[in-house]
Parts: structure tokens; sequence; C-alpha cells
């Protein structure tokens, strides 16, 4: 039992293309709906949900039916700019249906950085989140080039979520990820693998389990997680990596059930509190 996750009452959930997406490159339309439904319910029981999503790219290359991800930088802008209407316009009629309006808040690393820039960041979010309004977080891809290419714009959307929730001083960061949490060493390489329930400070040790800096899992994946995590425990915030197949699992976790992997630097899991 976690019952200290019950009283969140400002959520970040960040979900990535891979739960957007079917393999085959098409919208996994069934995923959005449910996720739009969860987070619409989350706020009927008076939490105050932000949304921070990928997906400009993917969503743009199934709308322009292109068959290979783009190459070129205007290229890859380009259906960004296509597939982030797109998204919007998805979500917008998913979350539509259960009442609710989204605000599309493009953000680029520099704007977040810059003292002034920053503080009408947090005004517009806070004025969407008073209004009742979602806001759905993307980094502005059209014109963030560092962020599809190398890592010196935020970097990934992993990194932003974790930015936007000490922006707003959310109470936890949800991450839907492909998997159940984090594990000791890769469940697809090694699937007897244990998961951590818990996890209060990410040590070096950590990020090596994780494939650490550099490997195919650097630019994304669990790495990038794990920076994540770091950022919001030093922020003192708390990170859930949850999978994100079953966005009904977030209901569950935020009424205490044990899912995922709890990054929190007050240890949890105890029978009750
Ligand atoms: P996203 O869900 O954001 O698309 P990725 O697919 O990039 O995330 O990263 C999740 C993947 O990271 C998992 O499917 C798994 O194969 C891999 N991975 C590597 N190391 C670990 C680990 N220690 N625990 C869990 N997953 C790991």
């Amino acid at each position: 039992m976690r019952s200290a996750l019950k009283n969140c009452e400002r959520i970040v959930v960040k979900v990535g293309t891979s739960t957007l997406m079917y393999d085959n490159g098409n919208v996994n339309l069934r995923a959005i709906e449910k996720l739009a439904r969860v987070l619409a319910d989350l706020k009927n029981e008076g939490k105050e949900v932000i949304l921070v999503s990928s997906g400009a790219i993917g969503v743009g290359c199934h709308k322009l039916n292109l068959s290979i991800k783009p190459q070129t930088i205007p290229e890859k802008q380009a259906v960004a700019a296509v597939g982030q209407t797109e998204l919007m316009h998805l979500y917008s009629k998913f979350f539509g249906e259960y009442g609710y309006m989204t605000g599309q808040v493009l953000l680029t690393r520099d704007v977040t950085d810059f003292p002034q820039s920053r503080e009408n960041v947090v005004n517009t979010l806070e004025t969407l989140i008073k209004k009742g309004i979602i806001p759905i977080v993307n980094e502005n891809d059209t014109v963030a080039v560092e962020e599809i290419e190398h890592l010196t714009k935020y970097g990934d959307n992993d990194r932003l979520s974790a930015i936007v929730t000490k922006l707003i001083q959310a109470d936890i960061l949800i991450m839907l990820s492909d998997i159940d949490g984090f594990y000791e060493e890769n469940p697809l390489v090694n699937p007897e693998a244990k998961m951590f329930h818990e996890i209060t400070a990410v040590t070096p040790a950590l990020k090596q389990l994780a494939g650490g800096e550099g490997t195919v899992f650097g630019t994304g994946g669990m790495y990038t997680k794990l920076l994540a995590a770091e950022y919001c425990l030093a922020a003192d915030k708390q990170m859930l990596l949850i999978n994100g197949q079953d966005p009904a699992l977030i209901f569950a976790a935020i009424n205490g059930e044990m899912h995922g992997t709890l990054f929190s630097k007050r240890k949890q899991m105890i029978g009750g509190e």
C-alpha cells in the first residue's frame, strides 16, 4: 500500500510515442481515448492534471502517409508541425467527449531557463489549470532543433516533464512507459530480472542498470527516465514509472495500490502508513 499517493492533488502525466502509436506506425486511438478518459475522471475527482505528450513526429508520419521517418531537420520539423496539430485534434476530441477543454503549450528550453519567460509559462499553466482546462505540453519540435538531433535542448520529453513538474510545483510526475517499472536489468535481456517497487535516490549504480549513458538506451529509454526521477527527487517531488498500456493503473496507483516503480525521498511501501 502506498497511501501517501492519495494526497497528490496536482499530477503531471507524461506519455511517449510508444504508448500513443502502434508498432506499425498507426495511431493507437484506443490508447489515447483511454488515457483521456482516465485523466478526465481524475479531474472529476478534483485532481489537477497536466499532460506532457510526445508523438508529433510519429503522428505526422502517419498523417502524411510516410513509411520512412523524415531524415533532414526541415523535413522532421515540417512533419512535427503537421503531427502536433493532428495530435491536439485527437486530444481535443477525446477530452471534449468527457467535458474537458485542452490547451496546447509548446516549450523550448530557453523559454524555461530565462526567468521572465519562465514566469510567463508558469502563469499560463496556472491560468489554464484554474480554468479547469487540461494543459497539453510538448517541446516545440518545429523550432527546437537539438531536441530531435543532439541532446542540447530539453533533450527529451522525460526531462521536459520533470521540468514542468517542478515549474508548477506538482505533487507527482507519472511517467507512462512500455514497461511495468524499473528493473535490476532490462527484462528483454533477462526475463528473471526483478522490478524495484521503491527507489529513494538515483545512484550511479542504478544508472548503470538502466544501460548508462551512450548506450542504445542513452537517447531515451530508462536512462532518461532515471535522470527525470533524479531531477524530481532534487526538487522534492515524486515520480511514478508505470506501464502506459493500461492507463486505468493510474487510478489504482493514485489510490495506493502497488504498481510501477515509485521514486520518492520518503519510504512509502508500508502496509497502510
Ligand atoms: P518509452 O516508454 O518512453 O517509449 P523506451 O521504450 O524508450 O520508453 O524505454 C523503455 C525500455 O527500456 C523498456 O522497454 C526496456 O526494454 C528498456 N530497459 C533498459 N533497461 C531497463 C531496466 N533496467 N528496467 C526496465 N526497462 C529497461
